[in-house]
């Protein structure tokens, strides 16, 4: 039978709840919502609802009769409720409205309803306030005690409702807690102390918090309103609503827990009482069950009321959330920042961009069903912010504050769902929605299409996350050679595998623009060739090579500067193979026998296998086809052989924050936890492992295929000491980015404070690490030349900041300041070259604070 049923109050705190449950039952019973607010939005979400509005007031007994005359059911919750707690707050005219409003409000509706109508009210456990020891599990029978005016009012109520002769049931609520989409009541204790802890507050503890209170779960007392309009076996009674007992100070430290950030300080505030608590036997002996629990309750606000919870990022890419799987497939869930009013559903084809604009006003959400894009975005209040490339995958939901441009690429065919809040048309490129702003074109479209790395080069997992994006940069090695001449710019990001812990950059660039023309001469540092000798003589004692005998491979051998040391010691059967054209003649001219190319399935035919001893130092980093070069490695050892792999330390690069170890020519970023996930697909054991001092930091791994091979201490130690350092956390990966962003403001105000100071500032060493880091802090004017040891650098151009590079010669008679870029030899360059310098300042000294 169809039901008229009146609910006052309905755009409060538990009526909106109580109207989302009713959403359900319209279509059946007629319903009517009354309150004296009128807030758009909820509005035409109950209209919507097929529920109707009527904005007016329960004082007003005309528009109450006309409504309630007929209703089967009256949930009365219309009342004040900005009411005071302690009779400090108390004003007498404020106190005089809240009797009246409760008083003669519900009269009007005692007197419009016929005698077949249920009235169901909400009382509250104030009117038991007035009593002084604490007392617990009060029962619905005990003699009230009211005493300001809230709770007399409550009282006063209840004695109406008892004395109408009209079926009523009062439910006495204990103090209601719980997030609501739409309003929320800050001024409840539990809501209040969750909203403080979200903010890394201070609660404070009145009397100590010692005080007890009865607490109930906001949706379980709008179903227990539903509960009782539905339950015709119980009439004109009062039951008290509560589920939780507990004193002030557990629902603060439930907060603390949640959030160990909060303060929690006891003070001597008045309270009205030492609490009590009411018994909720009755309720439960009816059959209604409560669903919500206080600690997940107040958890859920604090997470949903959190600055940290708040989005920071520009761009920010969520997966589907309670996930729901069974044999018919999945379910998953996308909780959405803010209400939306319009969906577009959009396909696109690949190959096609689309955006390149901006929303001033609006969060840009996009839900994608199909295919991939890749997504650019760029902050365009902060002019120099990097422009950052990013992956979405369908399934994911991509998030983008407003004013950040942001274009599309589309790699696939795709379907993504746009979720618009406000209004929105495809030609609506005015003021309100959508600002044009070209920043991508189809040759970057081409580029990146053709660049991109979708998944891990390790282990093939697609979900990538963000480590850090250094923005656009060029080659790091390819310097120019007049200042004009135009460089290709490539997104400058290293992403993180959660699957195997790889990093690696999000794009690949064909190696044929970076390594055929390799200006890096290794032997120019002094220290690089102590290096490779101190190395030559150690594994020629500990693997037992013999010079006539004993066969040596150097893959990415350079100028032969890790070879030669072996010649020296009487070896000569051993070959160095090397991509870079220049460096291979300038080796094979130094009596240096080196392969010209790549170690690949191709090329390997050409070379000679059964090696003693492959060593592979820095370029393991190196390579895009990490899987073919390690099967070519494996293919060319001899069967008791050892192959060698020096490759920089990610943990170096991480602790120590010298993010400009990462350059296009560097794909990977290795641990010992990375590269001993590799290696295990290969069959082959990592059997010892050394840290080493080159480039900032690397580590050193022995390689067998032997079975037999006896894994050694340091394996498991170095391990051990990744896993204590976060190494598997994408914490730790999120925390580096956040720090290298902070270096990159303080090195631009610092060199601002530098040159206000000097005339001239001049850069030592152009090394690809300096490349990468002027770009990324947009450094060029600030320096007015680069000097530089290796003459195949002079008189070429730093590409992007556009800065020369010339020999010591250059320097005038007048000293200059000078700043090393090549930081890992500061103490060699600042040795070496005393009196060509005012000062040396290390680079890496501007990045403190
Ligand atoms: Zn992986």
């Amino acid at each position: 039978m169809k039901k008229k049923i009146i609910i006052t109050g309905g755009l409060g705190y538990i009526g909106t709840e109580l109207c989302k449950i009713y959403s359900g039952y319209s279509w059946n019973d007629q319903i009517t919502i009354i309150d004296n607010r009128f807030i758009s939005e909820r509005v035409s979400q109950i209209r919507n609802w097929n529920m109707n509005f009527v904005q007016g007031d329960i004082l007003d007994k005309e528009l109450i009769y006309t409504h309630c005359h007929d209703a089967d059911i009256v949930h009365h919750l219309a009342g004040i409720t900005d009411v005071p707690r302690v009779k400090s707050e108390s004003n007498h005219e404020h106190e005089k409205k809240i009797k009246k409003v409760a008083e003669e409000g519900t009269q009007n509706i005692l007197d419009a309803i016929n005698d077949k109508c249920k009235i169901i009210m909400p009382s509250s456990h104030v009117v038991y306030e007035g009593i002084e020891k604490v007392k617990n599990d009060i029962r619905e029978d005990e003699k009230t005690s009211p005493v300001l005016s809230y709770s007399k009012s409550k009282d006063f109520n209840e004695k109406q409702l008892k004395a109408s002769g009209k079926n009523y049931i009062i439910l006495r609520l204990g103090s209601v807690y719980g997030y609501s989409t739409d309003t929320a009541r800050i001024d409840i204790m539990t809501n209040f102390f969750s909203k403080m802890a979200s903010q890394n507050g201070t609660l404070r503890l009145f009397a100590g918090g010692i005080q007890v209170k009865s607490l109930v779960p906001l949706i379980d007392v709008a179903r227990c309103f539903k509960f009782m309009e539905e339950r015709k076996d119980l009439s004109s009674d009062t039951f008290n609503l509560t589920k939780d007992t507990v004193t002030v100070k557990e629902v603060a430290e439930i907060c603390k827990k949640h959030n160990p950030k909060v303060n929690l300080r006891e003070t001597n505030d008045e309270i009205p009482n030492m609490g009590f608590s009411l018994s909720n036997k009755k309720i439960l002996k009816t059959g209604f069950k409560f669903l919500y629990a206080l600690d997940e309750s107040i958890k859920e606000m604090i997470l949903k009321w959190s600055k940290q919870d708040l989005i920071k990022d520009l761009e920010h890419i969520r997966d589907g959330g309670n996930e729901f799987i069974d044999e018919r497939g999945k379910i998953s869930n996308h909780e959405l920042t803010e209400p939306i009013n319009l969906i577009g559903l959009i396909d696109s084809k690949k190959g096609t961009i689309r955006a390149n604009h901006y929303h001033p006003q609006q969060e840009q959400k996009c839900l994608f069903t199909k295919g991939q894009i890749i997504e650019i975005f760029q902050d365009i209040l902060n002019p120099n912010s990097p422009k950052i490339t990013q992956v979405v995958n369908e399934g994911q939901l991509s998030i983008i504050k407003p004013n950040v441009a942001h274009t599309m690429i589309f790699t696939k065919d795709t379907t993504f769902l746009n979720l618009v809040r406000g209004e929105r048309d495809h030609k609506n490129y005015g003021i309100s929605h959508t600002i044009r702003h070209w920043f991508v074109d189809e040759a970057e479209r081409d580029l990146l299409m053709s660049s991109y790395k979708f998944e891990c080069r390790s282990c093939g997992n697609i979900k990538l996350k963000r480590v850090v994006s250094l923005g656009y940069q060029p080659l790091a090695n390819n310097l120019l050679n007049k200042k004009d001449d135009k460089c290709e710019l490539y997104p400058l990001e290293v992403n993180y595998c959660e699957n195997c812990h790889n990093c690696q950059l999000s794009v690949a660039v064909d190696p044929k623009k970076m390594f055929s023309n390799n200006l890096y001469t290794s032997s120019t540092s002094a220290s690089f060739r102590e290096h490779f000798i101190v190395a030559a003589k150690s594994y020629v004692k500990e693997l037992k090579l013999k010079p006539k005998k004993s066969y040596i491979i150097d893959i990415g051998s350079n100028d032969g500067v890790a070879l030669k040391p072996f010649k020296e010691l009487g070896f000569n059967n051993f070959l160095g193979i090397e991509p870079a054209k220049n460096l291979a003649k300038l080796a094979n001219k130094n009596k240096i026998k080196t392969f010209n190319g790549f170690l690949d399935m191709k090329n390997i035919k050409n070379i000679k296998k059964n090696a003693d001893l492959i060593l592979a130092s820095n370029v393991f980093a190196h390579s895009d086809n990490l899987k073919e070069m390690a099967t070519c490695m494996i293919q060319l050892l001899s069967k008791k052989g050892t192959i060698i792999i020096e490759v920089q330390y990610l943990l170096n690069t991480l602790k120590d924050l010298t993010f400009d170890n990462i350059y296009h020519e560097h794909y990977n970023y290795w641990s010992l936890t990375s590269l001993t996930n590799f290696f295990k697909q290969f069959k082959v054991k990592i059997f010892k492992v050394e840290k080493i001092a080159t480039h900032g930091g690397s580590i050193r791994i022995y390689i067998k295929k032997d079975k037999n091979t006896k894994i050694e201490k340091s394996v498991n130690k170095i391990l051990k000491e990744e896993e204590n350092f976060g190494i598997k956390n994408f914490k730790t990966y999120q925390d580096f980015g956040k720090k290298v962003y902070r270096i990159r403001e303080n090195v631009i105000k610092n060199l601002k404070k530098l040159k206000k100071n000097k005339e001239t500032i001049i850069g030592y060493g152009a090394p690809a690490k300096a490349t990468t880091s002027l770009n990324f802090f947009g450094i060029s004017k600030e320096i007015d030349y680069i000097v530089e040891d290796n003459n195949l650098k002079h008189n070429k151009f730093v590409p992007g900041v556009k800065i020369p590079i010339y020999s010591k010669d250059k320097i005038a008679k007048k000293k200059p300041f000078v700043l090393v870029l090549a930081w890992n030899f500061f103490n060699e360059i600042k040795e070496k070259n005393k009196n060509l310098a005012k000062n040396f300042l290390n680079i890496k000294d501007l990045e403190k604070e």
